[in-house]
């Protein structure tokens, strides 16, 4: 069995290489075949200059992208058949404290060389390509204090769950991963509760949107909705970016609405107004439910699979643990945790397509939706303006975006939004 896990995953470790680098050529060969020219059902309302910044724009992203690819692959080659995690367990092992917390100090030092793997990336994507674009406002020391924050954040919320999770794979018995699963979603709820009024004022300011047009219609549309929300607020996004967006944030009564500022500069009352009447639509289409349950479903799966897998010596030694080492592993449950959460995406990767799927399907219905309560006309004039300002590309590889993208191709999307506009509608053409 060991061999045999081995070649299984170098094979789904090769595939998944081999299928990111291919999409990635894919959407930078047909972004350059159509940089030269506007789309048609955008000629009139996208310059030729912001189509080819968007091209470019794109092409920058892919072209990071793919070297991350590559040194994520070879990251964890190098954890797992390369005896990397074998070493830290072997280290950790001989640290002189307690079981729990040698496992503790296994996932601080995977957290750590995962950053040390990530940060190049993402310091390079913000200093670098995001400024080429005039999208980035970070400094430096902003930059640093958001990895210090996050870092402090991961901790003060992981490190309680990692405790609770490791302490019941020793002492709750064979179902342990229910156990886990319980604990794994009152987690997701304690963070939803805390996200809006704990965890995100922490890097941003939040303020009341102020009276005016603007809130007296978005007020109007939620009424209409019949949809109860504990306030309207405005994040000072243009603090770190000029990207724009607009998100619903909390739990049941307490749930808030936030608009960037960079949006609220940007889109007009009636703009705004279907922006919203998007975001309504996910959460009166029971979108957001439906994906937490299943990601409920899918994390219960994972876990009874986990737990089936973690009592299997050919488990540990097929991901690169050697033989003598396996008796302390089977003995210490985060060896066990940790190999799985490296292995798990190579397999998963394969789904991706699906649950892109399944998002861009939500993304129409929201759309629909949109249409009925605030307008198409409207929807489709802030779109354009969106993916005009965030230099979105409006001519994605098919095969790219059908594979990644959560959100449907700006063409398909608007086409669709004009089929519903009212045929007199001025703007629809
Ligand atoms: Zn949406």
């Amino acid at each position: 069995m060991t061999s045999a896990l081995t070649a299984v995953f170098l094979v789904a470790l090769a595939a998944m290489l081999a299928t990111r680098l291919w999409l990635a050529g894919r959407q930078i060969a047909h972004v350059a075949r159509h940089r030269e020219r506007v789309p048609d059902a955008f000629a009139d309302r996208i310059a030729l200059a912001a189509h080819q910044k968007a091209a470019d724009y794109t092409t920058a992203k892919q072209r990071l992208a793919r070297v991350e690819t590559v040194v994520d692959v070879l990251v964890l080659l190098a954890l797992t058949l390369g005896g990397g995690l074998a070493l830290l367990v072997r280290w950790t092992g001989g640290l002189g404290v307690g079981p729990v917390w040698q496992d503790v100090a296994l996932f601080a030092a995977l957290a750590l060389v995962s950053a040390i793997a990530s940060l190049p990336f993402s310091w390079y994507s913000t200093f670098v390509v995001e400024e080429r674009f005039g999208f980035n406002r970070m400094t430096l020391r902003l930059w640093l204090a958001d990895l210090t924050k996050g870092a402090a954040v991961a901790v003060a919320l992981g490190l309680p769950l990692l405790l609770l999770a490791l302490w019941l794979m020793r002492t709750a018995g064979d179902a342990w991963w229910l156990w886990v699963w319980g604990a794994w979603m009152a987690f997701q709820l304690l963070v939803l509760v805390l996200f809006p009024t704990v965890i995100a004022p922490l890097f941003n300011k939040f303020e009341p949107l102020p009276a005016g047009d603007a809130r007296e219609r978005i007020e109007a549309l939620l009424a209409r909705c019949g949809f109860s929300s504990a306030g309207l607020f405005v994040m000072d996004g243009s603090r770190r970016s000029g990207h724009g967006n607009a998100y619903f944030t909390g739990l049941g009564r307490a749930k808030r609405v936030v608009f960037f500022d960079t949006l609220l500069a940007r889109l007009n009352g009636d703009e705004l107004e279907a922006v919203l009447a998007h975001e309504l639509g996910h959460f009166k289409l029971k979108h957001i439910a439906k994906r937490i349950a299943w990601s409920a479903v899918a994390s219960l799966a994972f876990l009874a699979l986990l737990a089936w897998l973690a009592a299997r010596q050919w488990f540990y030694t097929g991901l690169g643990m050697p033989p003598d080492l396996v008796p302390a592993a089977l003995a210490r449950p985060g060896v066990a945790l940790a190999l799985f959460s490296l292995a798990l995406p190579v397999f998963t990767f394969a789904l991706a397509p699906i649950a892109a799927q399944y998002s861009r399907r939500h993304e129409f219905e929201a759309d629909a939706f949109a249409a009925r309560t605030a307008g198409a006309v409207p929807l489709v004039q802030a779109l354009v303006k969106l993916y005009e300002d965030n230099a979105a590309t409006l001519t994605p590889d098919p095969v790219h975006s059908a594979f990644y993208d959560s959100h449907p191709p700006a063409a398909e999307r608007v086409a669709r939004l004009a089929a519903l506009a009212p045929a007199d509608a001025p703007a629809a053409a």
